[in-house]
């Protein structure tokens, strides 16, 4: 079963016919469960969250309107799951348990986006991978995944290497940072995203990378499928190389979520 649990409705209005645009398109693809998770940082409901500049400006969007949306289509019978993308502030752990706590989700993304004040995916940030050092970023980006999987806080770890975007490659051989990333996300129970997301940015490459996959299946760790989609046309994109790299790597079965409740299902 071809499942996408990574999807944002964002670019578009919080309504029936923009989710279905988004159903119809990864059909064709072959997607039979749609599992959305628009930003936290996007909700009113969160801006004491991520309150920085960057996220105040993105705070806009209404919380309940887009739960009523997708509790409704799946009430309706659609295929739709009801989920988050969630940042990891390490200092925010207590209050991002609160905000989850107090809605009803069917799964919960964690996504290092941030190490203390750098996107490390934005654009208009890319030079700092440079200046502060390949080396040093994929280790403190690493860490901090570790440390994100650990606050068991998430159902899933999206696009687990988000660090490599730009296709920037540390000198130092990167297994010892996924070694300890891994042991990190197995002792804490947590699934990991194959996302194919990464194929349509610079490295040009799946997220996570062969190696951080091959170490999570060894731990047992579950994974989920995704495309990171911002628009209809991305839906399920490229998931038929996602799921190939998930077979030869030995994986059978992928999650699939309720209530936060993980379901292995046959890949
Ligand atoms: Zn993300
Ligand atoms: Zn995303």
């Amino acid at each position: 079963m071809l499942v996408d649990y990574h999807l944002h409705l964002e670019r578009g209005p919080l309504t029936r016919a923009w989710l279905e645009e988004f159903l119809e398109q990864g059909r064709r693809r072959g997607v039979a469960e749609f599992g959305f998770s628009e930003h936290a940082y996007r909700f009113r409901q969160a801006g004491h969250l991520l309150n920085t500049p960057w996220g105040r400006q993105r705070c806009v969007a209404d919380l309940e309107e887009y739960l009523g949306l997708l509790s409704a289509a799946r009430e309706a019978g659609l295929p739709v799951r009801v989920g988050v993308e969630m940042d990891y502030l390490p200092e925010r752990e207590e209050a991002i348990r609160a905000f989850l706590k107090s809605y009803r989700w069917d799964f919960v993304l964690g996504s290092v986006h941030w190490l203390g004040d750098w996107g490390v995916d934005l654009a208009d940030m890319r030079e700092e991978h440079r200046r502060r050092g390949v080396d040093r970023a994929w280790r403190e980006y690493f860490g901090m995944l570790g440390r994100a999987a650990g606050s068991r806080l998430f159902d899933v770890l999206a696009h687990p290497d988000l660090i490599k975007i730009f296709g920037d490659t540390p000198a130092a051989d990167p297994a010892p940072l996924w070694d300890e990333a891994v042991a990190q996300i197995a002792a804490a129970g947590c699934a990991v995203e194959v996302s194919s997301a990464g194929l349509r940015r610079p490295v040009g490459e799946i997220y996570p990378a062969v190696g951080f996959l091959e170490r999570c299946r060894r731990s047992l760790i579950p994974v989920t499928t995704a495309s990171d989609a911002h628009t209809p046309e991305e839906v399920g994109q490229d998931l038929d190389r996602v799921v190939l790299l998930l077979r030869q790597v030995g994986y059978r079965e992928v999650l699939r979520f309720r209530e936060r409740v993980g379901v292995p299902t046959p890949l």
